[in-house]
């Protein structure tokens, strides 16, 4: 360590008031908020330092006989830093301004967001996801401490742990004392001399865990789950925020969604519809008996009960509709054209003729078109 008569340019026998000009004018030239260098911080921590000692008598003293209490110095209070502070700025500026207190490195980590896209089928009867998320944790090597192994924090030589440091501002109202962060703890109140190398003492490093989670049945496109501390760490090791998981469902090919019921359409041809037929659907939870009464028309919505959505809250699962649509064939051989005529002779047809319109369902094959 450097001589303290040496840094603050005086002779071994300087009386109280050389060391104290010597060092008001290094600390005018060195001081933080005036010299923001690097340089400049570290020999203003060491001016301090020196003068801290060799302003005090006892400490003066026992170093004169080769002891140097650094560090006792250092963390035995603010009364020599403050002391400086009145001298050099002509008072006012006590240990620092009432209830100001150096920040905590251990912050709350940020929430997180993920987004994950669902299959209706999920949303239907909920399911279990094992998602890759990449969040800040824990530094293994530190356990979130910042420091290397087997060091910790010192305080701070400027501001003496209060994080603070004061400064008499020309004002219209006259001069007066502000507080702001100490520029060289950035307010922390202690540094760190061997940061840990593994997270650049950060306390945390990035990393792709595992996250479990069953997504309730019932869920909506946009809806955002939150799972409560699995967010990202915070600096040095700080509690974890939240991970909120933004669900998107992809649209099915067959099925859409009205609430918490499906919605469907059922092509029947017109053999099928004229004489009724027993028939098989695939629904999402698996194959449906379905029966076609003969003359079953397009428009007709047949209702299977409990086979749509388990909502989000209840229990009551909503229904699977299925909307009748009659295809008529387009391409007859000879044989089938003359056949269509002969009923059509037989059963003289009405000729087409206007009727209300079917609002309800064919709004909804309309939407479902759409969306779909
Ligand atoms: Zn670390
Ligand atoms: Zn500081």
């Amino acid at each position: 360590m450097a001589d303290h008569y040496e840094v603050l340019g005086v002779a071994r026998d300087a009386s109280s008031d050389d060391i104290k000009r010597a060092y008001r004018r290094l600390a005018r030239e060195l001081h933080p908020d005036v010299n923001p260098g690097e340089d400049a911080a570290e020999r203003f921590k060491l001016v301090t330092h020196a003068y801290d000692v060799l302003s005090d008598p006892d400490q003066r003293a026992r170093y004169d006989m080769g002891g140097d209490n650094a560090f006792g110095a250092a963390a035995g209070g603010f009364g020599g830093f403050s002391d400086i502070f009145e001298t050099f700025f002509g008072g006012g500026a006590g240990g620092g301004p009432r209830g100001a207190r150096p920040r905590s490195r251990r912050e709350r980590g940020q929430d997180a967001l993920v987004r994950i896209t669902l299959e209706l089928k999920d949303v239907v009867f909920g399911v279990h996801r094992d998602i890759e998320v990449d969040t800040a944790v824990v530094c293994e090597t530190c356990s979130g401490s910042c420091c290397r192994p087997g060091t910790s924090p010192v305080t701070c030589d400027i501001c003496h742990g209060t994080g603070h440091v004061q400064r008499q501002v020309r004002s219209l109202l006259g001069n007066v004392v502000t507080s702001q962060p100490c520029s060289v703890c950035q307010g922390y109140g202690t540094t760190i001399p061997y940061p840990c190398a593994t997270c650049q003492g950060q306390g945390r490093v990035r990393s792709r865990r595992t996250v479990s989670i069953d997504v309730p049945a019932g869920v909506e496109s946009g809806l955002r789950l939150q799972l409560p501390g699995s967010g990202e760490v915070g600096p040095a090791g700080g509690p974890n925020g939240d991970l909120y998981l933004e669900v998107n469902i992809a649209p099915d090919p067959v099925f859409s969604r009205d609430g918490d019921d499906l919605l469907a359409t059922l092509e029947v041809s017109m053999p099928d519809a004229i004489l009724g037929t027993h028939t098989t659907i695939e629904s999402l939870d698996g194959p449906v008996d379905l029966e076609l009464r003969a003359g079953v028309q397009s428009g007709d919505v047949l209702t299977i009960k409990g086979r749509g959505i388990t909502p989000l809250r209840g229990s009551q699962r909503g229904d699977l509709r299925v909307g009748v649509q009659v295809v008529t064939p387009t391409r007859l051989d000879h044989r089938e054209r003359a056949l269509i005529e002969e009923l059509a002779k037989r059963t003289k047809p009405a000729p087409p003729h206007l009727s209300e319109f079917h609002q309800g369902l064919f709004a909804k094959l309309r939407d479902r078109f759409r969306n779909g």
